[in-house]
């Protein structure tokens, strides 16, 4: 992806945060990132890390006691925080899709599959019904459902988890959004059935140029699918970088604890996994300093009392750390979003 790309999204200084009865609970702080045409962005990090959050806070989809109270996000430059509901419904409706982790929570069970797909299109692309059954009977075909002019009008209970995922697929794909984002597509998938989706998601992205960010705590995942990645921990981003730089040079000491915790081919046999040990602060109690002080094997005396911001410890910065290990440049202002590869 070229350094000169310019950014379809911009995610900059965003703060999102839960009120509940325990008190202000604050899952996303700073985050910052972008993301050109065609480009796809892993987040990667532990349950309770902000990924998701970060997510549905860019759709508009937060739940009721969740609000965005600081920062932008801007789509093909409108910022969507303070963007009318009904305007950012037709943003959703048109240019960013969202695939989950489990179809059935967003596939209608009393809508069969070409009724729910044909509504978007209908709704969206101003097609007649005729019209859209045929697109969708051509969009199951696309994503390799078999059968695609009987399974339109099936029920989605009668599909296979797979099946329902490329359905899911194919419904996001019905109005050739520019952005997908992808929260954790194949989590819930038995192995074979995760790398063709992978496969399918990748291959229609490059075919199409649509921009992904990919939701994912596995590492395999993101090696199969990013171009840069974003780690986060605790609600922020910690290390932002290409994919080859991620596996070959990490530098935040959570990454580094990470990737030492998955399986490595070359490892002798008998080789035990490094489990990183202690559990993600809550958020609403996150420790003062680095977030990750109570963890990690590297911290000195300042890390429990002063805050790292995310700097740049490379040429322009295509690499972002927020460690005190490193002696980073601040990133610009505006730019802090903008780790290109
Ligand atoms: Fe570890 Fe300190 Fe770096 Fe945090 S700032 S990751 S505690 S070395």
């Amino acid at each position: 992806m070229s350094t000169d790309a310019p950014a379809l999204l911009r995610v900059d200084n965003l703060k999102t945060e839960f009120s509940t009865d325990e008190g202000t609970a604050t899952a996303v702080d700073e985050v910052s990132f972008s993301l050109a045409a065609g480009e796809t962005l892993c987040l990667v990090g532990e349950s309770g890390s902000g990924k998701s959050v970060t997510a549905l806070s860019i759709m508009g989809l937060l739940a009721d006691n969740g609000r965005i109270t600081q920062g932008q996000v801007v789509f093909e430059g409108q910022d969507l925080v303070t963007l009318p509901e009904s305007r950012l419904r037709t943003v959703r409706g048109n240019s960013i899709a969202m695939i989950f982790q489990e179809p059935m929570t967003s596939l209608n069970p009393v809508l069969t599959i070409g009724d729910q797909l044909s509504e978007t299109m209908i709704l969206h692309l101003g097609l007649t019904r005729k019209q859209a059954r045929a697109r969708v009977v051509d969009l199951l075909q696309k994503v390799g459902i078999p059968r695609a002019r009987d399974v339109v009008d099936d029920y989605p209970h009668r599909l296979s988890g797979g099946m329902r995922q490329r359905a899911m697929i194919a419904m996001a794909l019905s109005c050739e959004p520019r952005l997908i984002i992808a929260d954790e597509p194949t989590t819930a998938l038995d192995v074979t059935i995760q790398a063709q989706i992978l496969k399918l998601l990748r291959d229609l992205s490059d075919e199409a140029g649509t921009a992904m960010i990919f939701i994912t705590h596995d590492l395999g995942v993101v090696a199969e699918m990013a171009d840069r990645v974003a780690v986060m921990y605790a609600g922020q981003v910690v290390e932002q970088t290409d994919v080859y730089t991620l596996f070959d040079e990490p530098e935040h000491p959570y990454t580094t604890a990470l990737l030492r915790s998955i399986p490595h081919l070359t490892a002798p046999a008998g080789d035990r996994l490094a489990a990183i040990p202690g559990s993600v602060p809550s958020l609403l109690q996150m420790p003062a300093g680095c977030r990750f002080h109570e963890r990690c094997p590297q911290a000195m005396d300042r890390c429990a009392g002063e805050r790292p911001e995310l700097l740049s410890t490379a040429g322009q910065g295509a690499h972002a750390v927020r460690c005190w290990l490193y002696d980073g440049a601040p990133l610009p202002k505006t730019a802090a979003a903008v780790v290109p590869a």
